[in-house]
């Protein structure tokens, strides 16, 4: 079992804070800060260059790949970390088209983070004006696998409503229909159990900065099933992927396995902290988040209906079809989590107008649900969000 009171020590929260918002920002796990000194101090300040092989940092994004894996129903030796998710996406796409010659479409859902849809928007234009990006309603997806498509690239958990499309369902239809899949896991690693070699996956990316409390900008994470790593051909040719990196041939030569999705010199800070961040994870059982969590989300949504009219679920019903986020819409949700923030309450905002709150059992329980529940009542009831400075948008909403 996982001792979610442990767990939750394990954080630095500021006090007063309700942080319902690691589905965008995982906080700071205690640990990190020493680690990273740590780091700073005993290997790059003593060991500079040394400390590549010295202290491991070579080994960094294969040694995070199987850890995250774990998360993730991933086989050893089929995650790499490195990059942001943006950049992922675009390797794992790339690749994928490669495998499926003569076919030109990617279908897509227009739930899909628009980052994923602008990189794989980039790539096809690149490739040129035979190639088209096919984005559908998120529940017309089945319905338009067909022969005629190469790659279907979904996430698997909507950033906005918190829905999960069915991945071993999709995938399967998928390859009866000769499609390549790239699943990203952004909403999904850390959040609900995700089986990879069990629904038979091809590609997958993710981010480490969400439910990973990797840190700002932390590094993103990419999978291919084994059965295919041998054989893609990675399009962002970096000289860490290649077989031989230091024989720094003229001549690219892909890298072993997973290996060659590796691109450049990895960023060893950020990585230290996040490696710090994952022995947490090592604590926890997926099985228990998951159910956790829909304890959290269940009790949430039932305290919002039963003290805010006016708020309409957003979010999937069915706790199963349900991410490990809650949205609302409200037409002043701007202002409203603004209004929330000031009170401790931090959850964040998704244009037009859904207020979205992530709950993460590692560090979220239940008192802190009910108190968020009472503070939105407040709000709500007492129009506390009526102010002109909580309608002043900020750069990041
Ligand atoms: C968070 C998120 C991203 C962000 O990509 P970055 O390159 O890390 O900024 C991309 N796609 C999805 C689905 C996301 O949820």
């Amino acid at each position: 079992m996982t001792d979610f009171t442990r767990t939750k020590a394990m954080f630095d929260l500021p006090e007063g804070v309700i942080y319902l918002d690691g589905n965008s920002l995982g906080p700071l796990p205690r640990a990190v800060g020493t680690r990273v000194q740590e780091m700073l101090n005993d290997e790059w300040g003593q060991m500079l260059i040394t400390g590549w092989n010295k202290a491991g940092w070579m080994g960094l994004p294969t040694g995070l790949g199987d850890r995250i894996g774990r998360l993730i129903g991933a086989e050893p030796g089929s995650v790499v970390v490195g990059d942001t998710l943006s950049i992922k996406v675009y390797q794992a796409v790339a690749s994928a088209l490669e495998m499926n010659p003569g076919r030109k479409v990617v279908l897509s859902d227009n739930g899909n983070f628009p980052s994923d849809l602008y990189m794989a928007d980039g790539l096809l234009r690149s490739l040129g004006p035979d190639y088209e990006l096919r984005v559908v309603d998120p529940e017309e997806v089945a319905a338009h696998i067909t022969e005629e498509v190469a790659v279907l690239m979904l996430t698997e958990v909507d950033y906005r409503s918190g829905r999960i499309h069915d991945m071993k369902a999709l995938t399967e239809l998928a390859h009866a229909n000769g499609v390549v899949t790239v699943w990203d896991l952004a909403h999904s690693a850390g959040a609900i159990p995700v089986y990879l070699a069990g629904c038979n996956a091809d590609f997958a990316v993710g981010c480490t900065y969400k439910y990973l409390n990797g840190g700002p900008g932390a590094p993103a994470f990419i999978y291919v099933a084994p059965r295919l790593s041998g054989q893609v051909r990675p399009a962002l040719s970096g000289w860490l992927g290649h077989e031989a990196p230091f024989a720094f041939d003229l001549d690219y030569r892909p890298g072993a396995g997973i290996e060659r999705m590796r691109v450049g010199t990895p960023p060893v800070i950020q990585m230290t902290a996040l490696s710090s961040a994952m022995d947490i994870w090592d604590m926890a059982d997926m099985a228990d988040i998951r159910a956790r969590s829909i304890e959290l989300t269940e009790q949430f949504i039932a305290g919002v209906e039963a003290t805010c009219p006016g708020l309409e679920l957003a979010s999937p019903r069915d706790p199963l079809r349900r991410g490990s986020q809650v949205s609302f819409r409200f037409r002043e949700g701007y202002a409203a989590m603004q209004a929330l923030i000031a009170r401790g309450v931090i959850g964040d905002f998704r244009a037009p107008d859904i207020i979205r709150f992530g709950f993460t059992p590692l560090y979220i329980d239940k008192d802190d649900v009910e108190q968020a529940v009472e503070i939105l009542a407040d709000i709500i009831a007492n129009r506390l969000w009526d102010k002109p400075e909580y309608k002043i948008r900020q750069r990041v909403t």
